[in-house]
């Protein structure tokens, strides 16, 4: 491509509402411009990224075995209705209707839609398994949409769907898609992570997101350092200490803590660690209230705690008066000793091997010193109820876990019946019995994995393409050449050789001076640099640099084509 034939519009000013580096990087390199909130034009150059990604994804998938389809992205109302969808999805459902006064709504997932296509044409268990996968734009309506493309409203999915007679079935495409998701995110130069998801009520390992690792992200993910075990921090487990419980040393004594109802408050006032304290929250059970009890320096994870058979399947912890009428005293003084016997205590792992510890003294103004389990505090049961933090022992018992931030860029879940089950989407088996179809769904993020791959790769002077992703991979760069006619045919001569090879290459031609020429040539991300200047070819040399190396080469011209060997 010549540069001076391609609509490259970079600007120099930072966007002042881009709050992360690949939002200020798209907007400045012109990747893309904004339309409504979160709403963008991919320009020719963002798209020459976004296709190589699509296509990448398209390749993996086609190799997988998935097949390629392309659903509609509006869908009518009475089909969200057969799954209950249609009211549950909310407000990131966008609804609309037509002339005539029918409602739709803009996907922003296609269960419904393939479940429908797949109860119509399939029909005999010989046509399983199958996969059927579109790569399509799709709509939800955040509620914050934010950092571009990154949590936009608009955007592009590649959404698969697989068709099952067995769950064992199922756990096998679920796998070879889970390989094809290792291959594509490694293929498009990526670093990133499988981890564990929350499943809701199917549990098991029954779905994982792929997560691009960088700091700006808004997941956490727990990881160990001695194996490949990873989750969700939701999800990680809060494995029991190794060490058993020591037997009581100290005897229960009520202090004085009259302003003190926080932890930290407690713990500075009384001169003992937030680990050495138990924090109890009052909840909302099925009957009653709940206390939850976590070490001092723990939170509660509201996931696994929503997950307790004495909860209702949310955590909402009780409003003051449903605490004062319950135990007598107010919130910032409750602890396990001596608590009402209608309030099951639900104590978390590591808070329950502790001694002598400090907790509310369940009297207004008082905590309790050297209080004990058994002997002070009823312990209705043990769970794993908080958040791991660094440090804990990785559930799989090798090595000790650690807590990074990522992006999910992909998501793999067996869905089991559910969808199947609702649109009455059945096969007949070899015996000629009708089949509820087991499902899979697996979905990926085209466009966020750009802004995700400019998170990762970038420093000062802009983007750091992965080569894969790269719009170009080598620019050729001539030096004044307006006035030196050899350096003019000597770049021309580079860039039809180039070319030849198969190479996309970029040819600024724009005739700007060094700075502002090698300032776009950065700013794009360009992973090989080559200069062509008039010092260069008298010593028969070109002056070449990789993005990602900081020094400049003078390679001549079989040297140079190594490069891109
Ligand atoms: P998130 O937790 O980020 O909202 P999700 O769990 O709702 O994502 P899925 O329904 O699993 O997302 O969709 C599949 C993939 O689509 C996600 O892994 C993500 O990469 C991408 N995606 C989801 N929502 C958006 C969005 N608003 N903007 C851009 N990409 C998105
Ligand atoms: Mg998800």
């Amino acid at each position: 491509m010549r540069l001076s034939r391609f609509h490259l519009a970079t600007v120099k000013e930072v966007p002042a509402d881009a709050e992360i580096a690949s939002h200020r990087l798209m907007l400045r390199t012109g990747m893309i411009r904004k339309l409504a909130a979160g709403i963008y034009t991919w320009s020719p150059l963002g798209l020459r990224v976004l296709s190589k990604v699509e296509n990448v994804v398209r390749e993996e998938m086609n190799r997988a075995g998935a097949l390629e389809v392309l659903m509609p992205s509006i869908q009518p109302k009475e089909l969200w209705e057969e799954t209950g969808r249609w009211e549950k999805f909310g407000g990131q459902l966008l609804k609309i209707r037509d002339r005539k006064d029918a409602e739709y709504c803009y996907g922003p997932t296609h269960e419904e839609v393939v479940t429908d296509f797949a109860r119509q044409e399939l029909r005999s268990y010989k046509q399983l398994p199958v996969n059927f996968y579109q790569i399509q734009t799709k709509f939800r309506d955040e509620i914050r949409p934010r950092f571009g493309v990154m949590r936009a409203r608009e955007f592009l999915m590649k959404d698969a769907y697989s068709f099952h007679l067995t769950a064992d079935c199922l756990a096998r495409e679920y796998q070879n898609m889970y390989d094809a998701y290792g291959r594509i995110f490694t293929r498009l130069g990526l670093r990133f992570r499988a981890v564990q998801a929350d499943t809701g009520a199917i549990g098991g390992n029954a779905s994982h997101e792929f997560q691009v690792l960088a700091d700006s992200g808004e997941d956490a993910i727990a990881f160990s350092t001695g194996s490949d075990y990873a989750a969700n921090v939701e999800m990680a487990e809060a494995v029991a200490p190794a060490t058993p419980r020591p037997a009581p040393g100290a005897a229960l004594e009520r202090v004085a803590t009259p302003t003190q109802k926080t932890i930290e408050e407690v713990s500075a006032f009384l001169g003992v660690a937030p680990a050495q304290c138990v924090k109890t929250i009052l909840v909302r059970g099925v009957d009653g209230l709940v206390a939850l009890c976590v070490r001092g320096d723990h939170e509660v994870n509201e996931v696994k705690a929503a997950k307790l058979a004495e909860l209702p399947g949310e955590l909402v912890l009780a409003d003051e008066a449903a605490i004062v009428a319950a135990t007598g005293t107010r919130p910032g003084f409750i602890g396990p000793a001596s608590l009402p016997d209608a309030i099951p205590v639900i104590v978390d792992r590591s808070a329950a091997v502790l001694a002598d510890f400090v907790c509310g003294g369940n009297q207004d103004g008082t905590h309790y010193r050297g209080a004990n389990w058994e002997r002070d505090a009823r312990v209705t049961r043990i769970a794993d109820l908080r958040k791991v933090v660094e440090g804990d022992a990785s559930p799989d018992g090798h090595g000790t876990l650690r807590i990074a931030r990522g992006i999910e860029v992909g998501h793999v879940f067996q869905l089991g019946d559910t969808y199947a089950k609702a649109l009455n989407a059945t096969v007949l088996d070899d015996a000629g019995k009708a089949c509820v179809m087991q499902m899979g769904c697996y979905g990926i993020g085209v466009s966020r994995i750009v802004a995700a791959a400019i998170e990762q790769n970038h420093d000062d002077a802009g983007i750091v393409w992965p080569e894969p992703m790269a719009p170009w991979r080598v620019a050729i760069c001539p030096i004044n050449a307006a006035q030196n006619t050899q350096v003019r045919e000597a770049a021309e001569a580079l860039y039809a050789e180039l070319s030849a090879l198969g190479i996309e290459v970029l040819l600024d031609d724009r005739g700007l001076r060094p700075g502002p020429m090698f300032a776009d040539i950065e700013l794009i991300g360009i992973p090989h640099r080559i200069v062509v200047s008039e010092r260069g070819l008298a010593a028969g040399t070109f002056e070449y640099r990789r993005r990602n190396e900081s020094e400049n080469r003078s390679l001549d011209r079989d040297e140079l084509l190594r490069q891109f060997a």
